[in-house]
């Protein structure tokens, strides 16, 4: 336990979302009464989610420092050394003492080591264990009375792994992504960090940023530690920008192994993918405008990501609409075909979501003058996702396979035809991308509608 963990919002550079969606539970944490006084209920817990190093721990403890509450916390880990039984005791004790100290913050960090889900049957001891204190943890999550002013935060980089139960309504029912930052926030943790070693006049801590597409939190924390060992090392008494590239190198050199950390290559090639979606969005008059564009990668995987948001419910999709929503998914491969004369992997996901649209389009929907309105797939359990099953003959499906390939190929030719015609707006935007990273729909449409001024 840490009665005060001193660590303050200002510590946590960048992540102005995660703080966004945390403050709230500061000033829960502040005045519980008035909360309780107009019958409001705070979630029980919250989840931060994101790659590791991006400072989940750090925010959980200034959430506490913030708030000016005590701090508990334990790690999923600690959990899977102990005896049997133990686990479970340990987090009853662990509740115990916190609705003590109340109001008060309970961290659990990776709690994926003890939350994963249940089903795997990977059998004996050690996992009966885990799932005794797993059963534990939700019994005192539903136990305790949420107006006391105990607040439950967890981290985790697997979210994907978690026991559904976990995530049920009254226990860890809000989720806090905290992502990789974008070059602003890297420049931000620099500079931060930057402030506890005595730096040269000539550290450009902007041009670092650049060179560290992809770099979590606590790398560049480390880059700047790094380059300060290097300056002793040297004999200087400051870190001068040599220090700071040669850190770079260092870290990054180790870290490029274990994840994504984009050469400048792949960084413009998912410059132009992404922008290609967009582009292909915002050229056709079916499509949700463009809400955001980041190269950023998420936890999620992707290398790159194209947000589009629709304007008010949307219960029915037209025709034209689902056509123009395939020919926006090949927009990034388009874009790269036009630019680059060759294609990468970085599709794989689209090709798969056009391929379900164009097929459903055929099959279910009634959507082609061969098929006209007959039904060619019936789609099971439609609540859970649905799984759905060929109702047809087999030469009827060898049809439905040409078809499905027509529609994507036609939207696909769509796409390209849309991208060459603004090629200059395509290199103008994805340009802008590459350099900023992240930019927000407004940014885009504004460089979309400026006029040539040649
Ligand atoms: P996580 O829990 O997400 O793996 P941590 O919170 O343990 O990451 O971060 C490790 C270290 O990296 C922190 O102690 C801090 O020095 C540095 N760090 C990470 N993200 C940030 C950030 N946004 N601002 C400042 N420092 C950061
Ligand atoms: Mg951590
Ligand atoms: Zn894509």
């Amino acid at each position: 336990m840490d009665d005060k963990t001193g660590i303050k919002f200002s510590d946590v550079a960048g992540q102005d979302e995660a703080k966004e969606s945390l403050k709230e539970i500061v000033g829960f944490l502040h005045d519980p009464k008035k909360y309780e006084e107009i019958g409001a209920k705070m979630p029980k817990g919250a989840l931060l989610v994101g790659p590791p190093g991006t400072g989940k721990t750090l925010l959980a403890r200034a959430v506490a420092g913030e708030a000016e509450v005590p701090f508990f916390s334990i790690a999923g880990s600690e959990f899977v050394e102990m005896f049997v039984g133990m686990g479970a005791s340990k987090v009853r004790d662990l509740f115990k003492q916190a609705g003590e100290k109340a109001p008060c913050i309970v961290f659990i960090d990776e709690i994926d080591t003890i939350g994963k889900k249940r089903d795997s049957g990977s059998g004996m001891g050690g996992n009966d264990e885990r799932e005794q204190t797993l059963n534990q943890l939700l019994t005192e999550m539903d136990g305790f009375d949420a107006t006391k002013g105990v607040v439950i935060l967890a981290a985790t980089n697997r979210p994907e792994s978690l026991d559904p139960a976990l995530l049920r309504p009254g226990r860890f029912d809000r989720r806090v992504p905290v992502e990789l930052p974008d070059l602003k926030g890297r420049e931000a943790i620099l500079r931060l960090h930057g402030r506890k070693v005595k730096l040269d006049s000539d550290c450009d801590f902007n041009v670092v940023a650049r060179m560290t597409p992809g770099a979590s939190g606590a790398e560049l924390a480390n880059i700047v530690n790094e380059a300060a060992l290097g300056a002793v090392r040297n004999g200087r008494s400051r870190v001068t920008q040599t220090d700071l590239q040669e850190a770079v190198d260092t870290i990054l050199a180790g870290a490029q192994k274990k994840n994504a950390i984009l050469s400048e290559k792949e960084k413009c090639i998912v410059a132009y993918h992404e922008v290609g979606h967009a582009l292909v969005a915002a050229l056709q008059s079916h499509s949700a405008p463009v809400q955001k564009i980041t190269i950023v990668p998420r936890t999620s995987g992707a290398l790159g990501f194209t947000m589009q948001v629709e304007e008010g419910d949307h219960a029915l999709m037209s025709k034209e609409e689902l056509l123009d929503k395939i020919a926006t998914f090949t927009g990034g491969r388009a874009a790269e075909e036009l630019v680059f004369g060759s294609v990468t992997t970085g599709a794989s996901n689209d090709i798969e979501q056009a391929t379900k649209l164009a097929r459903a389009m055929v099959t279910r929907y009634g959507m082609s003058e061969d098929f006209d309105m007959v039904a060619l797939e019936t789609v099971q359990n439609a609540y859970l996702g649905g799984d759905s099953s060929l109702a047809c003959s087999e030469t009827t499906a060898a049809a439905v396979d040409a078809k499905v390939v027509e529609v994507v190929k036609a939207q696909h030719a769509k796409a390209s035809r849309l991208l060459a015609d603004n090629r200059k707006k395509l290199d103008e935007i994805s340009q802008y991308l590459y350099e900023k990273e992240t930019i927000t729909g407004q940014e885009f449409m504004e460089i979309l509608e400026r006029k040539e001024n040649s």
